[in-house]
């Protein structure tokens, strides 16, 4: 019974996350085809993350790397397999976990990760995506690469053993207009596919900014409150 209250609940609120996305599309004059939404699971039962996919959803993201590869071996021990991301900061001691489990790491920020990533993804024996962050508003320190750096970065990543670069990821900054960081998030993904045409992902917007990151030319948005609900922790 409760495995029916929470199923139509979720099923709800997919529904009135796909109808923003459906608007903001629309008034951008772009297809929903273009966006891929990853449902952030993050705190949520495997459970939560098998309704959902029932329901449609084929990505799922995590950002605790334990939280994370508990979740998708007991999914996969049940025929669930999703499109894993890994959307949360990035520690190099566990990027050889990480890159077993996901299918596109979002939060690559820094030289020593991509080799941390690279080993892993070869001995593991797979391919793992990888989304360079970006900082948006030079405050390195939430994470992110500076602008300036995401070129170096990007060849690197593009060379690296077992990685495919894919494009950019950001987070709006607290303090700044999140449709102005969104559009000069797009100005960078622009520039880099210049040297790498495929890397064409821009993965921003959350709940709350959804809209601004579509209008901006996001293809990847990440939504974990307006689907699942509030978080218990406020440190998730
Ligand atoms: C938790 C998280 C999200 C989801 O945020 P909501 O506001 O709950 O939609 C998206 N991106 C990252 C990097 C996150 O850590």
């Amino acid at each position: 019974m409760t495995d029916d209250v929470r199923l139509r609940e979720l099923h709800d609120n997919l529904r009135a996350v796909r109808r923003r996305i459906s608007a903001a599309c629309a008034a951008a004059g772009r297809s929903a085809d273009e966006i891929t939404l990853v449902a952030i699971s993050k705190t949520w039962p495997a459970s939560d993350v098998l309704r959902l996919h029932s329901l449609g959803v084929t990505d799922f993201g995590e950002s605790y790397d334990q939280e994370a590869s508990a979740k998708a071996a007991s999914l996969a021990a049940m025929g669930c397999r999703p499109t894993w991301h890994f959307v949360g900061r990035l520690q190099r001691n566990k990027c050889a976990s990480i890159a077993r489990y996901a299918d596109l790491v979002h939060a690559v920020d820094r030289p020593e990760l991509v080799d941390a990533l690279s080993a892993g993804a070869s001995r593991a024996g797979r391919t793992v995506g990888v989304l360079l962050q970006v900082s948006l508003d030079g405050d390195t320190g939430r994470g992110g690469a500076a602008a300036d750096d995401v070129r170096a970065l990007a060849d690197k990543a593009a060379g690296a053993a077992g990685l495919t670069l894919r494009g950019v990821m950001a987070v709006a900054p607290l303090s700044a207009d999140p449709g102005d960081a969104f559009a000069a998030l797009a100005d960078i993904a622009a520039g880099l596919r210049t040297a790498h045409p495929r890397a064409d992902v821009v993965s921003a917007g959350m709940s709350n900014d959804l809209e601004e990151a579509i209008a901006n030319g996001a293809t990847c948005v990440r939504v974990g409150t307006a689907l699942f609900g509030r978080r218990a922790h406020a440190l998730h």
